[in-house]
């Protein structure tokens, strides 16, 4: 094949009426529109002077014509790097540069800080805007609907992906067309995608797992997906009835059982829900399930390997665990120290090995290194085990285990008893510098609306529920955690406004 990623997602779908994006306001793109539409962008690149293997970044809104830009990029060869919509100026001046794009697309309200960013190192820059106007979409009006599909090999890079940043900068994961290719073909499988599903899309298509896991699935299995620009409960509900799957992060999940009209009859016809990107309480998957009837299939991932592990299509998906190691992926735990593979049911790092697991970081060869073992197993930086029946738990990120008076401490062992106290909504649990331990707990409550905790029944309850070393030493009340776009709590914030509590 000239071009493993565009031939298999995009190429073989050419001259197909069949829809391939739904818009809100029911329009529909065909594959075959979507493929020309792409082809005429590529067009542009190239004429622009784009060769295989530039780097072109992206920071716009979610529309047809942003997908097609990645559509684009594989024809043309050119790596994609999408950008989280969210990031400041300042933001994306590292991004930029430590990408050494060639082509910058942003939208027109932010054209002239881009301009200011990309001249040092003289990158083009075109806009292109939420409703697809722009000058990327001006210039590629005026291109053929075919394009010759640049020669590219299953080790060449298809993107760069930057890691959400959620533990610190983020780092830019390349990714090789057979990481992407690998993990969709998988998940088709694993999840039975057919060119008759039509996925409910909400999430951003910056991030791996709105543009990788539910772009390329789709693509590869020759579904549908209801494209819209961002998740809101009104629109979900009203787009439901046309679709057959969705994938979210837990706090879709969340805010979908806040409102009554989500139910068993909304969802009967529903073949999949996922959930990915941060944790989902079991807590919400035995609501779901009491109140549709259906289990979410919970799965785990990241940026640097695509999925790693899901819970069964067929089978138990059990509530609190990521399920198996996905086909083709060996997942081990090992002992942080020495790099042994622990015994079955300890906790450990996870570490994965995979068709799915990148190449590296972008420019970072000593971060690489340190993650990247020679032989092929990526360190994720998350803790987690596999219990007797092979399901995989995941107990936290290693950056987040709290080391006080010698002992580890999990979090998530915590804030499971915290999560449970009446008036609790949700909880998160930080290590503070302590002066006597090194670092001790301290509890971050959310209240259930309207209610307010008390926090002596709960330090009792904790005092009674866990080893006297992790129990909380202090309890603080927030009216809600800070989350980033993808619905992660970003403990390194907690622990910054909290961290001179004891000093
Ligand atoms: P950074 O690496 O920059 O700190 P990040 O790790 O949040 O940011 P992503 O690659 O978007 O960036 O997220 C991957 C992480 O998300 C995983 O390492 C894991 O901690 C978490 N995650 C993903 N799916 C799940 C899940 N089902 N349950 C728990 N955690 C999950
Ligand atoms: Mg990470």
């Amino acid at each position: 094949m000239a071009n493993p990623l565009y031939d298999t997602l995009f190429g073989r779908h050419a001259g197909s009426d069949a829809p391939f994006l739904i818009l809100p306001d029911g329009a529909e793109v065909s594959y075959d529109a979507f493929l020309q539409m792409a082809a005429r962008i590529a067009g542009h690149l190239a004429a622009s002077g784009l060769e295989p293997g530039d780097r072109l970044a992206a920071q716009i809104a979610k529309s047809p014509e942003a997908l097609a830009l990645y559509a684009a990029c594989a024809q043309a060869g050119v790596v994609f790097l999408p950008l989280n919509t969210a990031y400041t100026a300042s933001e994306l001046a590292y991004f930029i540069e430590n990408s050494g794009a060639s082509m910058v697309v942003c939208d027109a309200s932010g054209r002239e800080a881009m301009e200011g960013i990309a001249k040092g190192q003289g990158a083009r820059v075109e806009t292109l805007n939420g409703d697809g106007s722009g000058s990327l979409m001006e210039g590629a009006a005026g291109r053929p609907a075919r394009f010759e599909t640049a020669t590219r090999g299953e080790e060449d890079l298809a993107a760069l992906l930057y890691t959400s940043g959620t533990t610190g900068r983020s780092k830019g994961a390349m990714l090789s067309q057979k990481n992407l290719l690998s993990n969709a073909e998988v998940l088709v499988r694993e999840w039975r995608f057919t060119a008759d599903d039509v996925l409910l899309h909400c999430l951003p298509i910056f991030h791996t797992h709105g543009l990788f896991v539910a772009s390329n699935v789709t693509l590869m299995a020759g579904g549908a997906m209801i494209f819209l620009p961002k998740f809101d409960v009104d629109a979900v509900m009203a787009h439901l009835p046309r679709a057959t799957t969705m994938m979210g992060v837990p706090t879709f999940y969340t805010r979908l059982l806040d409102d009554a009209r989500f139910d068993k009859d909304a969802t009967r016809h529903m073949r999949l829900f996922t959930s990915g990107s941060a944790p989902l309480l079991a807590e919400t998957h035995d609501r779901f399930r009491d109140r549709t009837g259906h289990a979410i299939l919970e799965r785990y991932g990241m940026t640097e390997t695509n999925m790693n592990t899901s819970n069964p299509y067929d089978g138990d998906r059990r509530a609190g665990t990521v399920g198996f190691p996905l086909p083709g992926v060996e997942l081990k735990v090992t002992d942080p120290e020495t790099g042994e593979q622990l015994p079955q049911g300890e906790v450990g790092q996870l570490e994965v090995r995979g068709p799915n697991v990148f190449q590296g970081y972008w420019q970072m060869p000593e971060k690489t290194a340190e993650e990247l073992r020679e032989d092929g197993f990526f360190i994720t930086g998350d803790l987690g085990l596999i219990d007797s029946q092979g399901y995989v738990q995941i107990v936290g990120r290693g950056k987040d285990l709290i080391i006080s008076g010698g002992y580890n401490i999990y979090p998530k062992e915590i804030e499971l008893v915290l999560d449970e106290q009446p008036g609790v909504l949700e909880s998160a649990v930080i290590g503070v510098p302590h002066p006597d331990f090194g670092e001790t707990v301290v509890g971050v409550l959310v209240p259930e609306p309207g209610k307010t905790p008390d926090e002596a029944a709960i330090m009792s309850a904790a005092g009674e529920a866990l080893a006297r070393f992790k129990h909380p030493r202090k309890l603080i009340v927030l009216d809600e955690l800070p989350r980033n776009t993808m619905g992660k709590v970003q403990k390194n914030i907690l622990r910054e406004r909290f961290g001179d509590l004891f000093a």
